[in-house]
Order: C-alpha cells, then structure tokens, then sequence
C-alpha cells in the first residue's frame, strides 16, 4: 500500500478491522471473507481497537532476506480489548520488551519487496502515557 494511500485509510487500519464469525465466535485480522476456522460467511466486521498488551514475544536475530536492515527483529502477540494480534514491534529494543506492556498501533515502513516497493503496514510500539 502507498504512504499516500496508507495515509489516507490511517485511522480506519489504526484500529484494526478484522472479523468475527457469527457461527462460532472465531475472531480474525485481517479481515477474511469467510471464517478461516468454520467457513462460514455468517460474519461481521469488528475494530480490535489500536492499543493492547503484549501476551507473548519473540526476537528474531536472524531474519528472512530482505528484512537484515530490520534485525533484531520482535515480533508480538498483542491482545487488544476485542482480539489478538501478531504483529512487529517497532521503537523498542528487545531487552526493553515485557510482557504486558502496553502497546498502540501505529504505521511503518516495511521491507522492500522484489519490485523495489516498499509497503507501509501497521506495527505496535510501546504506548505513550
Ligand atoms: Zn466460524
């Protein structure tokens, strides 16, 4: 997704749109247009909100091609009042992540992909009191 564009829809993927079955109550971000656990199309769109805690973490000091520039990454399990997310932690060092910490959404460069482009996403970092 462009900056521009990215900027544009900021406020709606800052709360993180996902899904929830109506079938079996199974949550899921990104959206899906089916239930990825019952395949039920008998869903509804749900903001998982943008601020959360970390429940789990891990540090990748050796990450994929492409992402070297971005090493040690950390990658979270981020609960949010409506659901979890795995996301990638930016502004923090790792030896400063705990669990529990509180975190907020927010957008991010990420990896060049094999065309050169280079995608803004959405990524967690500690919350500002
Ligand atoms: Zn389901």
């Amino acid at each position: 997704m462009s900056f521009q564009r990215i900027w544009r829809l900021k406020d709606i993927l800052l709360d993180l749109v996902g899904i929830r079955c109506k079938d079996c109550g199974y949550t899921c971000y990104p959206p899906k247009a089916a239930c990825p656990k019952c395949s039920s199309r008998n869903i509804e769109r749900i903001a998982l909100g943008s601020v959360g805690k970390i429940v789990s973490y891990t540090v990748v000091n050796v990450p994929i091609e492409g992402f070297e520039n971005m090493s040690p990454l950390v990658i979270a399990l981020v609960e949010t009042s409506n659901g979890k997310v795995l996301t990638q932690l930016t502004n923090v060092k790792p030896e400063e992540v705990r669990l529990g910490m509180e975190v907020e959404a927010t957008i991010r460069r990420s990896a060049m992909t094999l065309d050169g482009y280079v995608p803004y996403i959405v990524k967690f970092k500690p919350k500002e009191s």
